[in-house]
């Protein structure tokens, strides 16, 4: 039984996510104690209830602890099912956070599965829709499996109510991946959108990211969307040779539209500079496909909290080096491989 401090590192959800992910896939059962130890509402929220839930049903397993606020869960895996699924976050938890724990473990299935989710499809703190389906998807597909997700309803944070259906074709195993490059850029996009809430927030938004970027305006839009209630979302896109990389701010009360806008241009800024192919975000989530090949690299910005903390669980339950080094300026490459002996 592999034994799992919630406290760790980050301290957060992913650390639960990634182990629930990696126990599917392996097998191998595990306890995790002190659950988001470092956040100001510690335990299980209902979001990570959700992630337990799908987790559980798709690995017939056995679950102590799954209940709200709890600190501690023992989770045992028996075999995975692929299928039809639905699961209901909860009012707006994110419905991707969901589709990362299961989805490594359906990919491997025996056979094809069909998922609906519902819930926040743009939530802060998590990987927003249309990151999941530009970026973090097409790279996972490189990797063997087929994954449609479509947004059939947007649902934001606090209202909930959106929801996306996800259809996986699995392989036998996954192939590596090599992202050292990112090659020339080719297009570049804006989106702003607002869901009950005034277009002029959208239109300041779009306004903001062509000033700080000094990009055209083809190619920036501003649009009014509707879901069961307020919510307003920046999507900017960077499609490269080699990669196509999702950047997301969120509006939120007693946040002008400018600023919005203006922290997710100087994410975009800080990714086009740097040259490499893998942001933030990417860098943390393609870490756990790799490691479960057991081969692959990348090149990203230097390390976040997230994934340094990633490796480590990671590490609890593969046998794969993680070897991460500064190259240069702000750049760091991360290759992954399975320790000898352990095939
Ligand atoms: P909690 O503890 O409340 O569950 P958490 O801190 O564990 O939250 P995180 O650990 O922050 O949740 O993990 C969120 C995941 O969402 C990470 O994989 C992170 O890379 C991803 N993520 C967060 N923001 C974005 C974004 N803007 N675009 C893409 N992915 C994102």
């Amino acid at each position: 039984m592999i034994i799992i401090d919630g406290s760790s590192g980050e301290g957060g959800g992913q650390i639960l996510r990634t182990s629930l992910a990696l126990s599917l896939v392996t097998g191998k059962s595990f306890t995790i104690e002190r659950i988001r130890a470092r956040r100001k509402k510690a335990g299980l929220l209902n979001q990570h209830l959700a992630a337990v839930r799908a987790a559980a049903e798709i690995g017939e397993a056995e679950v102590t602890g799954n209940s709200l606020h709890s600190s501690f869960l023992s989770f045992e895996p028996a075999e995975v099912r692929p299928g039809e699924y639905r699961f209901d976050v909860g009012t707006a938890g994110s419905t991707t956070l969901v589709l990362q724990t299961v989805l490594p473990a359906l990919a491997l299935a025996k056979g094809p599965s069909q998922l609906t989710l519902e819930g926040g499809t743009h939530n802060m703190n998590a990987p927003p829709f249309d990151f999941l389906q530009k970026a973090f998807l097409p790279l996972f597909e490189r990797m063997g499996p087929k994954v449609e997700a479509v947004l059939q309803r947007p649902g934001f944070y606090p209202a909930g109510g959106g929801r996306i259906s996800v259809h996986i074709e699995p392989v036998d195993a996954l192939a590596p991946l090599e992202l050292l490059e990112r090659g020339k850029i080719v297009r570049r996009s804006a989106r702003a959108v607002v869901s009950r809430l005034p277009m002029h927030i959208a239109e300041r938004e779009v306004d903001t990211i062509r000033r700080k970027l000094s990009w055209p305006t083809d190619h920036l839009t501003a649009e009014e969307i509707d879901s069961n209630g307020p919510g307003n979302v920046v999507t900017v896109e960077v499609h490269s040779e080699h990669i196509v990389e999702v950047f997301t701010g969120f509006g939120r009360i007693g946040l002008p539209a400018e600023k919005v806008a203006g922290g997710v241009a100087r994410e975009v800024k800080r990714y086009l500079d740097s040259g490499v192919p893998v942001g933030e975000h990417l860098a943390d989530q393609l870490l756990l496909p790799l490691a479960i090949v057991g081969a692959g690299s990348f090149r990203t910005l230097p390390l976040s909290g997230h994934t340094v903390t990633n490796i480590a669980t990671i590490q609890r339950f593969l046998d794969v080096e993680i070897d991460t080094s500064p190259i240069g300026d702000g750049v760091c490459e991360v290759r992954v491989r399975r320790v000898r002996g352990s095939e």
